[in-house]
This record gives C-alpha cells, structure tokens and sequence, in this order.
C-alpha cells in the first residue's frame, strides 16, 4: 500500500461524514439501537427518581405513574402542590415557573440539589421576561 493510497483512503473516510445517501456505519446503529432499547426502562427509571428526588424536598410521596417523561427519555416532569419539577437526565433537578409578571412562558430555575435550594426557588426566585422588567421599570417611574 502506497502512501497515496492511504491519503486516498484518509480523504474518502472524511467525506463519508457528510453524505446523506450514505447508509449508516455498523457503530452508529448499535448506538442507535442501544438507546432504543434502553428507552423504557431509561423514561420509568426517571420518573422513579424524581418521584424520589421530590420526597426528599417535601416529605411528600408523588407516585412515579405522575410523572411525565418525555418520548426522548431526556427529562421527567412533575407537579406538586402547583410546583412543577423538572429532572434531566444526568441529574440535574430544577422548579419551573412562568413569568412572574405575565404569567407566561417556562422558566427554570438554578440547579436544586438540597431543601435551601429549593427554598430559594419557591420563595425568592422571580424570573421575568426582559421586556417584562422593562413594563415593571416604567410602572414604577409612572407611579411617581
Ligand atoms: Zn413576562
């Protein structure tokens, strides 16, 4: 085997990255089907751990058939009390709220990883839209 050979080979492995047409290399489909496989068990196994992320934070027990995971198996959701909870894959456990002014959109919180955690979100954490804290800034020089 030459060494131009081997460049040819090089370039051809660098273009194969790119094609749609190509069909999918045997790595990619083992990958691919390994999630698939693991997708259920991943979705219920979320679930099951924010239900129990969510009895340590409030003592109260939310059965995991009330939690939502969603089709990619990413995150989980669940409400308490009104308190909607969202846990990501990987751990990370955060409150969504909607704008504390209009009273739309999602926002989610800072990391919760204890009880002050949560604290902080439920009682001092108030996200807002920009142009919601613009409207807030102009009420205020209106009221004087
Ligand atoms: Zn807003």
């Amino acid at each position: 085997m030459s060494s131009t050979q081997m460049q040819d080979k090089a370039g051809s492995t660098m273009m194969l990255a790119v094609p749609e047409t190509e069909q999918a290399a045997g790595w990619q489909v083992q990958a691919i089907e390994k999630y698939e496989r693991s997708l259920p068990a991943g979705r219920a196994g979320l679930r099951e751990e924010l239900a129990a992320r969510i009895l340590v934070l409030t003592g109260l027990r939310v059965s995991s058939e009330d939690a939502y995971a969603d089709a990619s198996g990413r995150l989980a959701v669940a409400g308490v009390d009104g308190t909607t909870l969202r846990l990501y894959r990987g751990g990370d456990l955060v409150m969504v709220r909607s704008c504390a002014y209009c009273e739309t959109g999602r926002f989610e919180s800072p990391q919760i990883s204890d009880v002050a955690d949560f604290g902080y979100a439920l009682g001092v954490w108030r996200p807002l839209h920009e142009d919601c804290e613009d409207q807030d800034g102009s009420e205020n020089l209106a009221g004087w």
